[in-house]
Order: C-alpha cells, then sequence, then structure tokens
C-alpha cells in the first residue's frame, strides 16, 4: 500500500504560507517553527518542505539531499538554542506516526524538546 499524503494538513498549509509560524530556521528542504503548544523552553518543530506524511515515509522515499539538510537542521537548531551537548545540557527529538504513534499532524515532523530536564519516557 502506497503513503496517502493530505495536502490540506496544518504543515502542508504552514509550508504554503497560509497559515502563519514562529519560524527559526528555513532552508531548501527543510523548515523548521517552534511548536504553538510549547511543551518545553525549547520546543521547535522540523518538516521537510516535501510531501511527506510520516518519518517512515519520509527515510524511505526522500532523496539524499533532503534527509542530510533535516538531520542538519537538527543539529543547527540545537547548538543554535542552546541545548546540543557542544553548548548545553541535552535535548530530546520525538517523532510520533499514525495511529499506534499518536501523530496528530499527517506531515512529517521531528519535535526537538529542550530547556529543563524532561524525565524519563519511552512508553
Ligand atoms: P504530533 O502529535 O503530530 O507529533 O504533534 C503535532 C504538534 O503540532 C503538536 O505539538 C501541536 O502543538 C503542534 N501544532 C498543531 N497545530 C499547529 C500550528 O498551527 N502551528 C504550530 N506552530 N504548531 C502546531
Amino acid at each position: 500500500m502506497a503513503y496517502s499524503y493530505d495536502d490540506q494538513n496544518i504543515f502542508a498549509r504552514i509550508l504554503r504560507g497560509e497559515i502563519p509560524n514562529d519560524t527559526v530556521l528555513e532552508t531548501e528542504h527543510t523548515l523548521a517553527f517552534r511548536d504553538i503548544q510549547p511543551q518545553a523552553p525549547v520546543h521547535v518543530l522540523v518538516i521537510p518542505k516535501g510531501a511527506y506524511v510520516s518519518y517512515d515515509h519520509f527515510a524511505a522515499e526522500a532523496t539524499d539531499a533532503e534527509i542530510a539538510d533535516l538531520n542538519r537542521v537538527i543539529a543547527r537548531i540545537c547548538r543554535d538554542e542552546g541545548v546540543s551537548l557542544e553548548n548545553g545540557e541535552g535535548f530530546r527529538m520525538i517523532t510520533n506516526a499514525g495511529r499506534h504513534g499518536v501523530q496528530e499532524v499527517p506531515h512529517m515532523h521531528v519535535h526537538i524538546l529542550g530547556g529543563r530536564p524532561l524525565g524519563r519516557m519511552l512508553s
């Protein structure tokens, strides 16, 4: 079964400029912006500009350039927000996928959380 992408999802609308966002960093293939309901002092969402529904879709079908760009953006944000191990106390990355992963917005995104101790979380 092929991945099915809904181009009316809220992040697709943000990418088209139909809904405002608090942009942290934008590159050729990637957009990063602050979560509207932050769960930590640093809570940034990193999304590919391409139409990928989830991380598995992105990892399987994105180009190497898109994958590299998204990961470099994550590294830059961690450093710029002061949560990298180079200049801070650490962070957590989360990517929810599908119903069991409790993904609310069906456009692939990575949460970067930091700025406070986050507690243990693996369930
Ligand atoms: P998910 O549960 O899909 O991994 O997370 C979706 C995230 O998107 C949530 O943390 C939610 O607060 C955030 N979000 C939902 N709608 C908007 C929006 O319109 N703008 C921004 N910046 N974040 C949003």
